[in-house]
């Protein structure tokens, strides 16, 4: 079984996962694993410092520390494991400056965009799950998608984290939103950004690959490339379920997807006789 790379990974630093960089490390490497990249949720840069929950994000007081900590992980595991440098940034419209001088000059490899929050709902906290009543489901998406497109149209984003994770909990309206997942899928091939398989999706209420169904296709209809992350919080979650999206790729017809390196993509084959 082929092992590819896994972007997405959480630390302790975030204050809502366990373990550290190197146990995280380990594990990977005992899967069989050659890469992976650590992408912990950035500091809440759109809020004031006394407003940043410590449980949703890591600190700003950590960012120094978590860079240093992944790049002397990487010279120690050198002839082991390749590491990557990875964040994951949430998208907050209006915020872009600040999205800017919080990631800095550190020589990130690829930087997740992630929508978890509409308005100042964090809809994919358990928390404010109550607050889906309070929408239309296809208002919802709508204004979830329209999201997502304009996090990839600022240039910010090396890669879109879990696509649909507006569908976690399993709101859905009851008519696929054929015409937003397409405009989705123009618009982000249109950026030409990378979109994470993210196989935490299978292990959510909503049980699926995060994207999945008619927005995959449309994506892979539109050219768009893919990476795969298993947004690990526990070091036993590195390269969950990677089979099972690698056979929703394959089965679409994606042959390949993309490793990063210093903000820039080169393809690899996942073809199983390549
Ligand atoms: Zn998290
Ligand atoms: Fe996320
Ligand atoms: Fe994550
Ligand atoms: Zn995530």
């Amino acid at each position: 079984m082929p092992r590819f790379p896994d972007y997405h990974i959480h630390t302790f630093m975030c204050g809502h996962a366990v373990g550290g960089a190197e146990e995280y490390a380990e594990a990977a490497v005992e899967l069989g694993l050659s890469e992976i990249g650590f992408a912990e949720h950035i500091p809440m840069y759109w809020l004031p410092v006394d407003e940043r929950d410590p449980t949703i994000a890591m600190p700003m007081s950590r960012l120094a520390e978590y860079v240093e900590t992944v790049l002397s992980l990487r010279e120690r595991f050198r002839d082991r494991l390749t590491i990557r440098l990875g964040v994951e940034a949430d998208y907050v419209p209006g915020c872009e400056e600040e999205l800017i001088a919080m990631l800095g000059d550190y020589p990130w490899d690829y930087v997740y965009g992630s929508v978890h929050y509409i308005g100042d709902w964090g809809f994919d906290n358990p928390e404010y799950r109550d607050r889906y009543d309070e929408w239309d489901l296809n208002e919802l998406y709508e204004a979830y998608f329209t999201r997502v497109q304009a996090a990839a149209a600022t240039g910010l984003f090396d890669v879109m984290g879990h696509l649909d994770v507006i569908k976690k909990w399993g709101h859905r309206p009851d008519q696929a939103p054929t015409a937003v997942f397409e405009a989705t899928a123009v618009e982000l091939a249109r950026c030409d950004v990378v979109v994470e398989a993210n196989t935490a999706g299978y292990s959510k209420p909503v049980n699926e690959l995060y994207p999945s169904g008619e927005l995959l296709s449309a994506l892979v209809r539109q050219g768009v490339r893919f990476t795969l992350g298993s947004d690990a919080h526990a070091p036993g979650e590195v390269g969950r379920d990677f089979e099972a999206a690698l056979a929703e790729l394959t089965t679409l017809g994606v042959t390949e997807l993309v490793r990063f390196e210093g903000r820039r993509t080169t393809e690899y084959s996942i073809a199983p006789h390549d």
